[in-house]
């Protein structure tokens, strides 16, 4: 097909040539797709607004010989101005862009990606919530909608769905209570596994595992609708971070970035 309308958000954009992009925009028709921007750097150009990162647009694209496409419309939907006006904001927003990048796929409907990434956009940009809490919820949430999501309903060695203190396995993915990880032979925060390598392990209070539970359980829509008590806003960063980070193997150069500028 040589014509297509897609609806989606800029994640990464790289300069070409003069006056050129060239854009990744995840679409909820086709998933990640990276798309020619032409003359959309010169101010005048009709689809300069709707080409810059994080917009949320309607574009029309056509194929061009070599088989990329290129926009030839767009309707802006959201430009999300207010991530722009601070650092954290726009280096959060950043982040979110750039893992979003890492971990979709193309030619592959991604509806709930896509729905995760424009909520904790359009969260952020409200500024209602602490970006430290809007921030390990998409961690978190991001892990269940890649089907990496952690265990928490039960310690994983007894059962026990609530206890005075919980360690999550960052590794398995498992939560246990205190009696069967001191079973286990420990209780510090990083052992050593079969002698092997370091197993990364999180101290959860039950006050925390509630808010991770409702987390991964809410609807998509809901997912940040929880209130976060300030002493627990740095745990929760640091756990949903860990586990995310760990299951995809990597850092990000935002999220370092975002580091300079939040306080959690
Ligand atoms: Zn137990």
């Amino acid at each position: 097909m040589d014509r297509e309308t897609v609806t989606g958000v800029v994640l990464r954009e790289y300069a070409k040539g003069d006056n050129d992009k060239l854009l990744s925009i995840l679409t909820a028709e086709h998933g990640k797709m990276l798309v020619l921007g032409k003359g959309v750097r010169s101010l005048r150009n009709k689809n300069m607004v709707a080409t810059q990162p994080f917009c949320f647009a309607t574009y029309m694209l056509t194929k061009s010989k070599s088989g990329m496409y290129y926009i030839s419309e767009s309707e802006l939907h959201e430009a999300f101005f207010d991530l722009r006006g601070d650092l954290c904001s726009l280096s959060f927003a950043s982040y979110v862009c750039e893992v979003a990048d890492h971990v979709s796929v193309e030619d592959s409907e991604d509806v709930p990606l896509l729905r995760l990434v424009l909520n904790t956009l359009f969260a952020a940009a409200g500024k209602k919530r602490p970006t430290a809490q809007i921030k390990g919820a998409f961690e978190l949430r991001l892990a269940s909608v890649l089907g990496l999501s952690p265990e928490l309903s039960h310690c994983a060695g007894c059962g026990s769905t609530d206890a005075p203190e919980f360690w999550l396995d960052i590794l398995e993915g498992e939560l246990f209570c205190a009696d069967c990880m001191a079973k286990r032979g420990h209780g510090e925060e990083t052992v050593e596994y079969s002698g092997e390598w370091s197993r990364p392990l999180c101290p959860v209070t039950p006050e925390l595992c509630e808010v991770m539970r409702f987390v991964i359980s809410a609807e998509p829509t809901r997912f940040l609708s929880f209130s976060l008590p300030e002493h627990l806003a740095a745990d929760f960063s640091s756990v949903s971070e860990r586990y995310l980070l760990h299951h995809l193997g990597r850092g990000f150069p935002t999220l370092d970035y975002y580091k300079q500028f939040s306080k959690l």
